[in-house]
């Protein structure tokens, strides 16, 4: 009998990420664009005798993951065994590259290598379809995860359309040693789209809908960061789209969606946006000059990934990420830069090291 069993899962991207209002679940609606990358989490599970989940966790911040139950690895193989009627007796080993509370949903790439390499070793025969909503219930991210490539997510980011990218992406991603917490980036959205449901936007200190913030004018480049980082004004958005902010967040991205298919990169950069990017912004002031800087290193656009910190920086190339990237670690900035390269997969066994 196969003792072990390994499976990797990539990092996800939001291009566009739009938030609705929280509904009678406590949840958000979202209409997001997902992009995997080249960030790849390793898991390698382990039949052992005695029953329960042990978990080891090495790599990018592993001392910040937890080893207990709450683990989403943990949780993955224990919601997989229930489904399949299966005893848990496994080790849990995860490699990590992608930093953890990022907005890179590395806990989620954990859970979905977990799924996979847990169904290799169980044999539980179950149909996609079952380990898809095995996935669901764990997390938001967890479907994208095994999916992989760039999807089109709706819902609390379950229901996924795989979406055609006619070239290759290339990307700098720069990383944050301080993580952000994803229920107080959307508690932050709460609070302020309350604001802007009132109508009153543009106050300093005060979050808009479509990504601006005082605290990104505030970072000394506002009409740089203004254009690129903020594709749309709220002011522009509102006369395009007179419905209430969380109804606008929910429409399809189809301009999006239309320059992904035709490979137009440049209007892939003008169009990235973010609903939670003001409140990461306020909780994290120095992302601003981040993303302006990105720019002013020739980025196509700058958006925060998901709840944040890390930003996202689309590049025209391959060699341009390489010159962005060097750009942004030297000083004054000295950021961590990571080159990463858009993937056409998801979370996949290994199965020559099994
Ligand atoms: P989200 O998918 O919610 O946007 P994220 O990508 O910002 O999350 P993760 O790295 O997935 O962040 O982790 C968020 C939190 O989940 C961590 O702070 C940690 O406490 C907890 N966690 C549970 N399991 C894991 C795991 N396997 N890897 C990383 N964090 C985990």
């Amino acid at each position: 009998m196969t003792r072990q069993a390994v499976a990797v899962a990539p990092a996800k991207l939001n291009l566009h990420l739009g938030v609705g209002e929280r509904g009678p679940d406590g949840y958000h609606p979202l209409c997001t664009v997902f992009q995997a990358v080249d960030l790849w989490e390793r898991v390698t599970v382990t039949l052992r005798d005695a029953p329960g989940v042990r978990i080891n966790v090495a790599g990018v911040g592993a001392p910040r993951v937890p080893r207990d139950e709450t683990n989403l690895a943990a949780r993955a193989a224990r919601a997989l065994a229930r489904r399949a009627g299966v005893d848990v007796a496994v080790d849990i080993e995860i490699d990590k590259t992608i930093p953890v509370a990022g907005g890179l949903a590395g806990g989620s790439a954990d859970a979905a290598a977990t799924l996979l390499a847990c169904d290799a070793l169980w044999e539980t025969g179950l149909a996609p379809d079952d380990l898809r909503e095995v996935a669901a219930a764990l997390g938001a991210d967890v479907p994208f995860a095994l999916m992989g490539g760039t999807a089109l997510g709706r819902g609390r980011g379950e229901t996924l359309e795989p979406l055609p990218v006619a070239t290759d992406v290339w990307w700098v991603l720069i990383t944050s040693d301080r993580g952000l917490a994803t229920p107080e980036m959307f508690a932050a959205w709460d609070r302020a789209h309350g604001r802007l449901a009132r109508g009153s936007t543009g106050v300093p200190g005060e979050v808009d809908r479509a990504g601006g913030t005082a605290g990104l004018s505030h970072a000394g480049r506002a009409g740089e960061a203004g254009s690129n980082v903020t594709p749309r004004g709220p002011a522009a958005r509102r006369q395009l789209h007179p419905a209430s902010p969380a109804e606008v967040g929910l429409q399809r991205p189809a301009h999006l969606i239309e320059a992904l298919t035709r490979g137009d990169l440049p209007e892939v950069g003008r169009l990235l946006v973010n609903d939670l990017q003001p409140c990461a912004l306020a909780a994290a002031p120095e992302l601003g000059a981040r993303l302006s800087a990105a720019l002013a290193a020739g980025a196509l656009g700058a958006v925060v990934s998901g709840s944040g910190p890390t930003i996202a920086a689309l590049s025209a190339s391959h060699d341009a990420a390489v010159r962005i990237a060097a750009t942004l670690r030297s000083e004054p900035l000295a950021c961590a830069a990571t080159v990463a390269r858009a993937v056409p997969g998801g979370a996949h066994p290994l199965l020559d090291e099994a």
